[in-house]
């Protein structure tokens, strides 16, 4: 029989535990030890397909409070701020100033205007620098373009806006080093997407290599830069996704992305001390891909840590 103050102690315990488990049931991490001064946080893991849970492919990799944003997927900023509320600052929409794209889809670029436009409206007063693949410059310059009528009422009307936060220093880049600074040096990689010129980007930051994969069918250029490094933030498409639209999806899987088993034949080549999926096939509501089957899936042959990424996650 326990006394009091064993019961005490146990109910103590319990209680705690208990807390640590919605934490994470609402998709919260632990926040990561003090001593890691990079952090990743991921603002939207999702698909073309409008889902409330996954917003569009974004990343954002946060280095001694500066943020570097990969891929701007539709409700980016949202999503920042939504990460700015639970406490990381430093994804105030005044500072979202850098971005690097990994291809064109539409996906991972219609949040490039909401990125211009609602952060200079928003009190950015730096200039946005972009970089990526070929294409990048004229997709900016047509933005612009479509937007001049807002432009002009915000600077020549009684808004009066800085026009400093106006500007985007948009750059095509080739394969190679693309962006250093005292916090990163990013290194951008070709990856085979159809016809698509589509990057993976390495980020090595005075603690830790992260490496993204943006959309890829499996690359030995990714492999090679990958090699242990600390995370690897990967797509994947679980061997039971097929869209109901697409009666070729085998055939056009082959050729832009990667399915569960390729993956973890990728994680074994390349041993990241984290791998973790994103940009991932669920299906239609009511009829999803669970999480524990992609867990399933990736670890039939894939012993390493690895976790199913949800929208606003930190690691
Ligand atoms: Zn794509
Ligand atoms: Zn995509």
């Amino acid at each position: 029989m326990c006394n009091r103050v064993q019961l005490l102690t146990a109910i103590r315990v319990i209680t705690a535990l208990a807390a640590l488990i919605s934490y994470s049931a609402l998709g919260q991490q632990v926040p990561p030890p003090a001593t890691k001064s990079t952090q990743i946080v991921l603002l939207g893991t999702g698909l073309p397909r409008p889902d409330p849970k996954r917003s569009g492919p974004a990343t954002a990799i946060v280095v001694n409070g500066a943020p570097y944003l990969v891929d701007a997927g539709p409700g980016i900023v949202r999503r920042a701020t939504a990460a700015y509320d639970k406490g990381v600052k430093a994804l105030a929409v005044a500072n979202l100033q850098t971005l690097f794209i990994t291809h064109l889809h539409s996906d991972h670029t219609v949040g490039y205007p909401d990125l211009i436009f609602t952060t200079w409206v928003q009190g950015r007063h730096r200039p946005i620098r972009a970089y990526g693949p070929p294409g990048l410059e004229a997709m900016t310059k047509y933005i612009m373009l479509a937007w001049q009528v807002d432009i002009d009422a915000r600077t020549k009307g009684l808004e009066q806006r800085d026009i400093n936060g106006l500007t985007v220093e948009a750059h095509d880049v080739k394969p190679g080093l693309v962006y250093e600074d005292s916090n990163v040096r990013v290194t951008a990689f070709p990856v085979p997407h159809g016809e698509l010129q589509a990057y993976g980007y390495k980020f090595q930051t005075p603690d830790r290599t992260v490496v993204i994969s943006g959309d890829t069918s499996p690359s030995a250029e990714l492999i090679s830069n990958c090699q242990k490094c600390d995370v690897l933030i990967h797509e994947a498409f679980s061997d039971d996704f097929k869209p109901a639209d697409m009666p070729n999806w085998l055939q056009y899987r082959s050729k832009y992305h990667t399915t569960t088993t390729q993956l973890a034949e990728i994680a074994n080549k390349t041993q990241p001390g984290l791998l973790i999926v994103y940009h991932r096939g669920v299906g239609p509501t009511g009829h999803e891909i669970s999480d524990e089957q992609y867990l399933a899936e990736i670890r039939r042959t894939y012993r390493g840590k690895v976790v199913i990424g949800q929208d606003l996650d930190v690691y």
